[in-house]
């Protein structure tokens, strides 16, 4: 059957226009071609509905992992500024929302810093941190606000059976909504999810993109038409995560990536240190590797996480190992000319903590990158400045109490240390103790 535009168009406008036209609608955008497709779809619809009914608000959220194939979060971000722009001049209610990971959840945090093994089939613990929760919770601040929303996917029911299977046992009988399957009050709507993939071909070569993008390069960028996206994570049954061309360039649950591959034999040779990275993560874990019995116990602890016995955390001499292998291939690849940067200097810091509190103390954070740069990690001094100055305007506005200053000053140092080591632990006590002492009438306090 042929793909007809103008029936689509016509159902999502005859479901924005629903009754209640409060109810926003949040639309996954991978920039892959599926939500790439569903968001031209309903761009088109709404150019069609007359200004005034155009009520509803719309939220575009875009997921960034920050550890995302370079390539691809270049053309992502890019498409988000035109579609934010274009959505302006249309006078559309439309915002444009990137999320990312909380800093604990960070890929490099967990793999570097906690020493969690390169993810597998097996154990796909990033899934959950780098895409499910900070899209769930971007959808829940949403749902907090407006008491509920519909969420709009691009999945179809070709791209795999499970996914058919699992959006038919959802659906809602008489609707083209079905219930989110476990956040309450969300609904999900998939115009698309009848099309198949030359369908969504055919479509993207025929209707020019209406924030200005080339949907031409979005061919580029696959490689080949065949291979599936990685659409806005919800949960963790999604098949397509990691075989993707929207993926992470870290993803060892795939044997190869394809798509850096792809991209370097078509003149993008800087990504070259990205696939020896990821392929040596992959290797840490391969157990098809004849070698893996003798190779797991070299790169993993024989304790647990939580001390039980079994096969752990990677060595401390591995995690330094990985984070020397990772700043050489931030070296090589030249932030200032490709503008791409693989670890944010709030993870360093923060991997540093989390080795101090596995009593790791043999390998400095600052000094691997000393080692690696030639140069300080500046990091520390930022910060310092930062707070030099946070701290004379407290000053200021605290005169001529000086023993307000010292107080807050006290607290705020106490939950920044606690804030820097991820969680709050004692946080309470020692506010409560540092309170106790500024109610002691003997202490004095100096600046
Ligand atoms: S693409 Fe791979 S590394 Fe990224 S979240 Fe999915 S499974 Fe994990």
């Amino acid at each position: 059957m042929a793909l007809n535009r103008k029936e689509l168009e016509d159902e999502i406008i005859e479901q924005y226009l629903e009754t209640d036209g409060c109810i926003p609608w949040i639309i996954g955008y991978s920039g892959g071609k599926d939500s790439t497709m569903l968001l031209q779809l309903v761009w088109y619809a709404l150019m069609r509905v007359p200004k005034k009914k155009r009520i509803r608000p719309i939220h575009v959220v875009c997921n960034n992992t920050l550890v995302e194939n370079p390539k691809v979060l270049n053309y992502v971000e890019t498409a988000l500024v035109n579609i934010e722009k274009g959505a302006k001049k249309q006078g559309f209610p439309i915002t444009v929302n990137q999320t990312t990971p909380a800093i604990e959840d960070s890929f490099w945090i967990n793999l570097i810093g906690k020493g969690y093994p390169a993810p597998n089939s097996m154990f796909r613990w990033c899934t959950e941190r780098l895409k499910i929760r900070p899209t769930t919770k971007f959808i829940l601040d949403k749902i907090n606000e407006a008491g509920e929303a519909i969420i709009l996917l691009g999945t179809r029911e070709s791209e795999s059976s499970a996914r058919g299977k699992s959006m038919k046992k959802h659906e809602i009988k008489g609707s083209r909504l079905r219930k989110h399957h476990s956040l309450p009050n969300a609904s999900v709507y998939t115009p698309i999810k009848k099309v198949d993939t030359n369908e969504v071909w055919q479509y993207l070569m025929a209707a020019p993109s209406p924030w200005g993008a080339k949907n031409h390069d979005l061919v580029t960028l696959y490689g080949n038409a065949s291979s599936g996206d990685c659409p806005l994570i919800t949960d963790v049954s999604t098949p397509s995560c990691g075989q993707s061309r929207f993926g992470c360039w870290v993803c060892t649950v795939v044997s190869k990536d394809k798509s850096m591959e792809f991209l370097i034999e078509n003149g993008e040779e800087w990504m070259e240190p990205l696939v020896d990275l990821r392929d040596f993560l992959h290797d840490t874990i391969n157990r098809d590797h004849p070698k893996y019995e003798e190779k797991k116990l070299e790169y993993r602890m024989g304790t647990r996480r939580n001390g039980a016995k079994g096969l752990g955390p990677y060595h401390p001499k591995w995690r330094r190992y990985i984070l020397h292998s990772l700043l050489k291939a931030q070296k090589a690849i030249d932030e200032e000319k490709t503008g791409y940067k693989l670890i944010t200097n709030q993870e360093l810091v923060a991997i540093q903590v989390t080795w101090h509190r596995d009593d790791i103390f043999e390998y400095s954070v600052a000094e691997i990158y000393k080692e690696v740069f030639d140069k300080e990690f500046a990091f520390q001094s930022e910060v310092d400045q930062t707070l030099l100055k946070e701290k004379e305007l407290l000053k200021e506005s605290c005169l001529p109490d000086k023993g307000d200053y010292q107080l807050i000053n006290q607290l705020l140092t106490l939950q920044k240390s606690k804030t820097i080591l991820m969680n709050k632990w004692g946080l309470h006590k020692d506010l409560e103790n540092k309170l106790d002492e500024y109610l002691e009438p003997s202490r004095e306090y100096v600046y």
